[in-house]
């Protein structure tokens, strides 16, 4: 892990974020409980979310299936029989490895070492192979042919690669019986599929419209070291649009726009942020990108878009028998709706967003850290700080904690210097905190400190709200 990484980690704990699940009894492994401050700030990311897709586009509703669902969904989407990774193990240090993250380990080596001819040569042959009827033995033979070392050992020792399926099972109902056997969703997408026509009857839609959902997916994923980056039971945040054949390609530009915009709105720079087309298509899609942020441990995806054919309704209607065609009123023509999906993890935005504002700045011959949140995401918006604890200091900035809480999420803090409270905030990402003295008590004005300039006002107490929604309304990302 990196050095940034590791301090993310470490500040996620210290100041409530994010902590191991199950840490008294040593964690669970890939598994992650949120915080006071991490449950604000998902909560903030997913509302922002809901907004920009559901409330903002009168032809989209929202869905909230259950997690559990019949098992032949998993049969129809092609779950049980693909959703695998392919995996490799050093006998010698019986680490286990996904054969195509080793094939590209040794892709940037060859290309640190200026050999781009092999590397462009090797990179081929890892689209073939992805590609290939049977891409393990595909794999395997490049990892012989180009006698790639395991990267812990530094040993040449490999097993078969074999594919391992990523669902987590269990059994439902008293008798546990391998026909009782269900899953655990592995992504939030079906329970729309399966409710296509629920949704489209209910919410009087015609197509284009989409249905939305954010919910709980679960992935046993066997390289899983990263925080929440990768995660056994995560997040999704994804839209389904439904569209008339022919005008998935239309659709998919106009969502890979908005999409983009939504990670540039909650303050990301652009330049950490890219497009990455997909080598390799999945089973069910005729075009997919993923949107790419830059990491501390590099390139990773935070959001697909997939356009993802009429292939699970396709498969849904052959597996159920029940019909998920749609009649178009304008054109009197029956077809089974294309879709176009924009998946995007919510814990990967949370770790996107950490890493992004995390900062450390020299100030006045000091350090300080700063997560520099955009304020409608901050966990805390405001801070209210009396200098003191006395002289009636204490109770203004009680009566002004109590009508900013109607809009903002505060925190009030007395204790300690001053500029010690302000360092407590700026590293939990508070935007803005207000500062209550003698003079305050007096003539009722207060200072605003801005925590990304350091710059203080002075304003009325009075003119608060207004002030401070103004500010968040007009907020730049430095
Ligand atoms: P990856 O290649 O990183 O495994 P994926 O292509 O399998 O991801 P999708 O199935 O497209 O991911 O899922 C959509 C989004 O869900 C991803 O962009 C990511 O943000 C999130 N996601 C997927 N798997 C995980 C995981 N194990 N932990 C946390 N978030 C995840």
């Amino acid at each position: 892990m990196s050095d940034l990484f590791e301090k993310i980690v470490s500040l996620s704990k210290r100041r409530g974020f994010i902590f191991q699940s199950s840490e008294i009894y040593g964690g669970l492994a890939a598994t992650y409980d949120y915080g006071p401050l991490g449950v604000e700030l998902k909560r903030n990311i997913s509302q922002r979310w809901w907004n920009a897709m559901v409330q903002r586009h009168e032809n989209i509703s929202g869905l909230d299936a259950a997690i559990l669902m019949h098992p032949t969904t998993w049969k129809a989407s092609g779950h049980v029989d693909a959703f695998s990774d392919p995996l490799i193990d050093d006998k010698t240090s019986k680490m286990r490895y996904r054969a195509d993250q080793l094939i590209e380990g040794h892709i940037d080596k060859l290309r640190r070492k200026g050999k781009d001819e092999d590397a462009d040569r090797v990179y081929q042959a890892l689209v073939d192979a992805l590609n290939a009827e049977d891409a393990a033995k595909a794999l395997y033979d490049i990892i012989m042919g180009e006698e790639i070392r395991s990267p812990d050992s530094g040993m040449f020792d490999w097993t078969e690669v074999r594919q391992f399926n990523l669902m987590f099972d269990t059994t439902i109902g008293p008798v546990s019986n391998p026909d009782n056997k269900i899953y655990l969703r592995p992504e939030t997408a079906q329970g729309i599929f399966v409710n296509f026509h629920n949704v489209r009857e209910t919410g009087r839609h015609q197509v284009p419209f989409g249905i939305a959902q954010i919910g709980k997916a679960f992935r046993n994923e066997i390289v899983a070291r990263q925080f929440i980056f990768r995660m056994r039971e995560f997040e999704q945040m994804e839209m389904q649009y439904f569209v008339k054949p022919g005008e998935q390609m239309e659709a998919f530009e106009q969502w890979r726009e908005e999409r983009m915009q939504w990670h540039l709105d909650n303050g990301i720079r652009p330049s950490k942020l890219r497009w990455h087309v997909h080598e390799k298509l999945a089973h069910y899609a005729d075009a997919a990108q993923d949107i790419q942020y830059e990491f501390p441990i590099g390139w990773q995806e935070v959001e697909g878009i997939h356009s993802r054919t009429d292939f699970d309704l396709k498969a849904h209607q052959e597996y159920s028998g029940k019909k998920m065609e749609y009649f178009d009123p304008q054109t009197n023509e029956k077809y089974i709706p294309f879709v176009v999906e924009t998946s995007v993890g919510l814990d990967r935005t949370v770790l996107t967003l950490l890493c992004e504002a995390y900062r450390e700045e020299e100030v006045g011959g000091e350090s300080r850290t700063v997560l520099k949140f955009h304020p409608r995401l901050a966990p805390i918006t405001v801070g209210i700080l009396p200098l003191v604890k006395k002289d009636g200091m204490p109770e203004m900035a009680h009566r002004i904690e109590d009508e900013l809480r109607q809009h903002f999420s505060t925190s009030y803090d007395e204790k300690g210097a001053v500029g010690r409270r302000y360092r407590r905030l700026d590293e939990i990402g508070t935007p803005f905190c207000i500062t209550v003295d003698g003079e305050s008590v007096e003539e009722g004005s207060v200072t605003v400190r801005h925590r990304d300039t350091m710059h203080q006002d002075r304003i009325p107490a009075e003119n608060l709200t207004a002030y401070l929604l103004g500010q968040i309304r007009d907020w730049k990302t430095s």
